[in-house]
């Protein structure tokens, strides 16, 4: 396993993300399902592109878990994954946004549906987890990692198992404080309210999994 350090501006950004961006933490979820939304729509892309690529639609879904007993938040994709080297320069770095590169690479218009390109909407996250784990696996790829961070500090990545492509994003929650109540992104019907307001026009299934304690 390897552990490297933020850049000093990273971290200092990463600050600022977390404290003052985002006046409402409720939209780290928002911004968790575009990632997985984008990452399936360049899936979608790689194979209209690309006739050797077949796929079904019902192969493409999010979904949201949530495990009240270790109070983690896990947001998984179907979509095109991380490679490594994306694990670090994507999410390892703030400010650089994969999917802003991706829309020039492929000469996309705006109106196209990736919507990121600010490369600062995963690390809203950060204001309701206190470590967040990605174990991705890039689609064509054989091998999955494993990047784990728990904020300013840095991150470690390492291989791991994950048998289908795309990825998973595991939000361990930061304790209840006296004003602050991180329990209720374990609830269905806060989480299905969150989906409703800030999701609604995701183009893809968002299937819910809440397991009680
Ligand atoms: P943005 O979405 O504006 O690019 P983010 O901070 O939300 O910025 O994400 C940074 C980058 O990390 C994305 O552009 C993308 O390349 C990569 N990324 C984040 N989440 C995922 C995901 N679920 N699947 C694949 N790539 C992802
Ligand atoms: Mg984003």
């Amino acid at each position: 396993m390897h552990k490297k350090e933020f850049q000093a501006e990273t971290k200092r950004l990463l600050e600022i993300v977390i404290n003052s961006i985002y006046t409402n933490k409720d939209i780290f979820l928002r911004e968790l399902i575009s990632n997985a939304s984008d990452a399936i729509d360049k899936v979608y892309y790689r194979a209209l592109t690309d006739d050797a690529i077949t796929f079904n639609q019902e192969d493409f879904y999010i979904t949201i878990s949530a495990d009240k007993e270790n109070r983690q938040l896990i947001i998984k994709d179907t979509g095109i994954g991380m490679t490594q080297e994306e694990l670090e320069n994507n999410i390892g770095v703030i400010a650089k946004s994969g999917s802003l590169a991706f829309k020039q690479e492929n000469e996309l218009k705006d109106g196209y549906d990736i919507i990121g390109q600010f490369g600062v909407g995963f690390y809203a996250a950060f204001m309701v987890a206190e470590e967040i784990t990605v174990i991705s696996k890039a689609f064509g790829n054989e091998e999955a990692y494993r990047w784990v961070s728990k904020g300013t500090d840095g991150y470690s990545i390492e291989p791991c198992e994950k048998e289908h492509y795309g990825t998973d994003v595991i939000l361990s929650l930061k304790p209840n404080a006296d004003e602050e109540d991180y329990d209720q992104y374990l609830e269905e019907h806060t989480l299905r309210s969150l989906v409703k307001k800030y999701s609604d026009f995701i183009r893809y299934p968002i299937k819910m999994n809440v397991t009680r304690s």
